[in-house]
Order: structure tokens, then sequence, then C-alpha cells
């Protein structure tokens, strides 16, 4: 197999933590190239601009865009238009429409844009799908709680318009739900906690509700300094399903828990090269929709200020 030539574009926390590994593992891709305002990777062609590297090298076929969601549709767009193919990071955009309108233009192209949700591909998710595909569900809850100042050290863009606050983890939580339900589930309520000096929510309380009268609720936090919790739990009249460890753990009925190795950045290259294959489309902009639809309904608070 010949290896497509990828470049990244923003080199943060999550390109060098999960995308160059895994790039750096696969048979299909080889990181030919990134964009990158503080230089990038030792050993490998930088560029400062996406303009810049898009000018320079039309032979580098793809492009992950791991950049923060605010400046990820003017990236998409202009790669896209340059006739490369797309991998973009969660969120896919900082809004609804800008998904939809970088969908159209992939297809207008007749290129790949793959809106990537990665706890999709945690190892519990696909198989808790299966199982509940059949069942008679009762209740969903889901508790995301975890410290901000943790896993997000200095991350000003978070707290901005667009950035999402506690939604960022929290929009992990709602690609799982969305993946792993039979049937589509919809907002009614929600709480949004905004702390007085910032711009973006830290914490969240969501009723939604799907299938005539069943409760999804969800609770996201991140002001949690105690363990960090990442869980689903389904009831069903055939016994309660849970998702731990954000999708990477599967409790089903009384049997005990699996777990498996983290392998969710290896599969997402994986379905990017299938979708490279024949170029197709892969974007489902659902959990977003869910954020957009928070947002609008969503009751504010104001609390106390957060300082990092
Ligand atoms: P980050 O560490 O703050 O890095 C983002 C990188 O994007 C920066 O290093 C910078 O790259 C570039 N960039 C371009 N415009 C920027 C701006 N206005 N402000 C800050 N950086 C800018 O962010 P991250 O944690 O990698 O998150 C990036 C995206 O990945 C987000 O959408 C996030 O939701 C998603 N994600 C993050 C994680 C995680 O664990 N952190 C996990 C899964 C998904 P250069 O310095 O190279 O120019």
């Amino acid at each position: 197999m010949t290896a497509t030539d990828i470049a990244i574009v923003g080199v943060g926390k999550i390109a060098r933590d999960q995308h160059i590994p895994s790039i750096g593992r696969s048979e299909a891709f080889n990181l030919a190239a990134t964009v990158s305002s503080h230089g990038g990777v030792t050993g490998v062609e930088n560029h400062a601009t996406l303009e810049g590297l898009l000018d320079a090298r039309p032979d580098i076929p793809a492009v992950a865009l791991c950049m923060p969601p605010q400046n990820r549709f003017a990236a998409a767009k202009a790669a896209l238009s340059a006739g490369r193919h797309v991998l973009l990071e969660k969120p896919p955009g900082a809004t609804v429409a800008e998904v939809h309108a970088l969908k159209v233009l992939a297809e207008r192209r007749g290129i790949t844009l793959f809106a990537t949700w990665h706890s999709r591909f945690a190892a519990g998710v696909e198989p808790a799908r299966q199982w509940l595909a059949d069942k008679t569900l009762r209740r969903v809850r889901v508790t995301w709680k975890e410290d901000v100042r943790r896993w997000h050290p200095g991350q000003e863009w978070i707290w901005q318009p667009g950035g999402l606050g506690v939604f960022d983890p929290g929009i992990n939580a709602l690609s799982i739900v969305t993946a792993i339900l039979p049937f589509p589930v919809h907002m009614t309520t929600a709480e949004l906690k905004f702390p007085q000096n910032r711009e973006a929510p830290i914490a969240a309380a969501l009723a939604m509700t799907g299938n005539g009268n069943v409760a999804v609720e969800a609770e996201f936090d991140w002001r949690h300094t105690g363990a960090q919790t990442w869980t689903i739990e389904v009831d069903t009249t055939e016994g309660r399903l849970v998702l731990a460890d954000g999708g990477a753990t599967l409790a089903v009925a009384d049997e005990p828990p699996s777990k498996a190795p983290d392998r969710e950045y290896d599969a997402i290259y994986g379905r990017f090269a299938e979708l490279l294959t024949d170029r197709q489309i892969d974007v489902d902009p659902t959990p977003l929709v869910h954020v957009a639809d928070a947002f609008m309904l969503g009751k504010r608070i104001i609390v106390e200020p957060f300082f990092d």
C-alpha cells in the first residue's frame, strides 16, 4: 500500500498526543508537513500558514485540522477549495450551518470530508450500540465531570465564544449517546452555568427525550476535582448498561466490565483511509445540533468567576 501524504494543521495538545502518534503507526498515511505558528514537529516540513502549505505543496492530498473550532471553517473551506481531502477534529465547526456548508462544498468538489467524533471509536461504543439495538429503554443518565484545570490548563479559546466551555468534553458524551441509542433524542430543558468572567459555560444540566417518553439526562461539570467521571448509564427492561471511562469500559446487565486499550485515533485514521478510497463523505452534525439546542433553550445562571 502506498501511504497517502497528509498535513496536520495546528500542532497543539491533541495533535501531539494522538494525531501524530496515530499517523506514525498508520500504513495508510505519511506525515508530510505541518502548519504551525510555533514551529511544528522536529524533522517535519512546516509552514506558518495554511495558504502557504496549499500553495507550496499541491502534491499533499489530505489535511487534518486540529486547531480550535473557531478557526476550523475558514481552514476547511480553503483546503476543500484547493481540492484537498479534509479530516476535522471535533467539534466539526463553531456553528451547525458551517458544517452543512462544508459538506455541500465537499459534495460539489467530489472530495472526502470526515467530521470525526473520537469518542465514537472508544472500545465499548459499538458493542453498546449493538446490545441496545433491540432493548426497551427506560432511562439514560450521563455524568461527565472533570477538572478543567487538569485537562485544559491555559487554553483561552475554550472560554471564548465558539469554544463551547464544558461542552468541549460534553460533546463527546453526546457523540456517544447519539451513536448508541436506537432512536433520536431532542433537548427539552437545559441549564447552563457561566462563570461571571467567562463567555462559555463551566457546567450544564441537560434534559432530553426520545422514543415517546424515555428521559435522557446529562450533567456536565468542569469544577470536579475528585474521581474524574465520564459515564453513561442506560436502564433497560433487561438490565443496566454502563459505559465508563469515556466509552472505554463496558458493563452489560450483570456481566463483569470489559475494558480495551485506547485505539480511538488509530481507528479514526483507519476510517479516513477507507473514506479516501472512494472519496466518501462522513459528516454527522447531530452532537453539535444538541449543543446548539442547549445554548438556544438554556437558562443561563451566572456563577463565581473562574481563574486558571
Ligand atoms: P490546543 O492545545 O490549544 O492547540 C490548538 C493548536 O491549534 C494550537 O497549538 C495552535 O497550533 C493552533 N491554533 C490555531 N489558532 C488558534 C487559536 N486561535 N488559539 C489557540 N490555538 C490555535 O488545543 P487542543 O487541545 O489540541 O484542541 C484542539 C481541538 O482538538 C479542539 O477542537 C478540541 O476539542 C479537540 N480535541 C482535544 C482533545 C484534548 O485532549 N486536548 C481531545 C480530543 C479533541 P500552532 O501552535 O501549531 O499554530
